[in-house]
């Protein structure tokens, strides 16, 4: 019985393969993009996964963070994961978040976040999505609503959700 349900399970899979033909799914979520578009700095056979969390990096792009522990690359799915990581009582170098108008990684410090649009978050209720300038974090807010912050202040709307959560 299981066969033949993980056989029709495969050919679901299959079938579903078929109808995209980019090798990349796109899925329907904001903070998708293609696999092309991502900058992925992990290394090895996990280096497409939130090293706090498990989930896929390429899904959840555009709320991807990534930062620099004894000379090794970590990359997450979110602040929340980011956040996660520091709890471990460690200190992270190069704290960097994706830049959603140009998908590239730049320095937290210098990103303006969009807290708590109408966009959905990634682990978290309220989402943070970052640009590198104020200007297209207004278009952002102009369309989705949301406050502008600093990386400090979303960091802290961040841990708001560890204190929910325990
Ligand atoms: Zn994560």
């Amino acid at each position: 019985m299981f066969k033949i349900l993980s056989f029709t399970a495969l050919l679901l899979l299959l079938l579903g393969c078929g109808i995209e033909k980019s090798p990349s799914i796109k899925s329907h979520m904001y903070q998708s993009v293609n696999e092309n578009e991502a900058t992925l700095v992990q290394s090895g056979k996990n280096k497409r996964y939130c090293v706090k969390c498990g989930m896929d990096l390429v899904r959840y792009y555009k709320t991807s963070h990534a930062s620099t522990y004894k000379g090794r690359d970590y990359q997450y799915c979110s602040i929340h994961c980011l956040e996660e990581h520091l709890g471990d009582g460690i200190t992270l170098k190069n704290p960097r978040v994706v830049d959603v108008a140009s998908l590239k990684l730049i320095p937290v410090m210098s990103a303006y976040y969009v807290v708590g649009s109408k966009k959905r978050g990634t682990m978290s209720r309220k989402s943070k999505y970052a640009f590198s300038t104020e200007d297209d974090a207004k278009k952002f807010q102009a369309k989705f609503g949301g406050e502008i912050m600093d990386f400090n202040g979303a960091r802290e709307i961040a841990q708001e959700d560890f204190k929910h959560y325990r």
